[in-house]
């Protein structure tokens, strides 16, 4: 048996053309503003991956590169600066910062209402309660691409590996949210394995390379792969040994062309739902 490939560039490329044939819908375009911090080589390249499918998709787009060494003041009054342009609907800090930035400071900053990457306390917030409003976008995309697929959810065991703020907990929320059972496991759990052997949804949010192998994986259970490693070759590898999984599993997602496309998919959508908002359209 081989698994489905879920195809997360396919299923986004589709969405991202859906949504730019709504701009002109708009008495102005969505616009999305993304700060970078510092010279972090990966995050350069996710930066400009973000920037290139705004512009394709005719949003208003701008990047704004600061020293690695920018104050905390400096970045706040950029922040501040940023989110009163008019014409800017979202905004995001590429994470990580410099280790002297607080994250958590600098994310409380952004307004609820620019916070397209769905990080703050008050989207968090939200979310945990069932009443979502900017939903953390790689957990989002996942969703998508499990609906998309028709992956039955309700009543299900799902298991998600990660407890990250971005990306491991809003996953268990939204899982949960769908019916799932959810085991959220972490570094302190005594058997991962175990856990996912039971599970008919896996979901790894880890970084660690290959980490889920073809005997952690229930027979035809859904695979998705959220980890982005870098090989010492220099290619991208997943948190999931694909090539053992893909025989086992009943649907996985690959990487690169998974969870990733899917995730700047999520961030203009974010953006267009923030847009509609602040020019005044439901
Ligand atoms: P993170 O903040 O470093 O969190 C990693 C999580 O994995 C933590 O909760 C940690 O547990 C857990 N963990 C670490 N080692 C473990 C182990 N041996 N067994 C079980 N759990 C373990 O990472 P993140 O930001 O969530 O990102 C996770 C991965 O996804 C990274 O590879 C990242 O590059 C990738 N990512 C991809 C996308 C995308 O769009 N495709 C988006 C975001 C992130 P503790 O909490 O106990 O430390």
């Amino acid at each position: 048996m081989s698994a489905q490939i879920l195809d997360g560039r396919a299923l986004a490329r589709q969405l991202n053309t859906a949504l730019a044939a709504r701009v002109p819908e708009l008495p102005r375009p969505p616009g999305l503003a993304v700060i970078l911090v510092g010279a972090d080589p990966a995050s350069q390249v996710y930066v400009r991956r973000k920037g290139q499918v705004a512009e394709r998709l005719g949003f208003l787009h701008q990047q704004h590169d600061l020293p690695a060494e920018t104050s905390r003041e400096d970045l706040l009054a950029r922040i501040h600066q940023v989110v009163a342009d008019p014409n800017i609907d979202g905004l995001l800090v590429q994470l990580p910062l410099p280790a002297h930035l607080d994250a958590s400071e600098i994310m409380d900053a952004v307004p609820v209402t620019h916070d397209v990457d769905g990080f703050t306390p008050p989207n968090t917030g939200l979310l945990s309660q069932g009443r979502a409003n900017l939903v953390a976008c790689t957990p989002l995309g996942i969703m998508r691409l499990l609906e998309h697929a028709a992956v039955p959810l309700s009543g299900r065991e799902a298991v998600v590996i990660g407890r990250s703020n971005i990306v491991g907990r809003p996953m268990a929320m939204l899982l949960e949210q769908a019916g799932c059972t959810v085991t959220l496991c972490h570094s302190r759990t005594a058997n991962v394995a175990a856990h996912c052997r039971r599970a008919d949804v896996v979901v790894a949010a880890v970084g660690v390379a290959q980490m889920v192998r073809a005997d952690w994986i229930k027979p035809g259970a859904t695979v998705i792969d959220v980890g982005m490693n870098r090989g010492s070759d220099g290619r991208l590898v997943g948190d999931v040994a694909f090539d053992e999984v893909v025989g086992h599993a009943g649907a996985i997602t690959p990487v690169p062309g998974g969870v990733g496309p899917m995730t700047i998919a999520m961030l203009m959508e974010n953006t267009w739902r923030a847009s509609c908002r602040a020019q005044g359209i439901s």
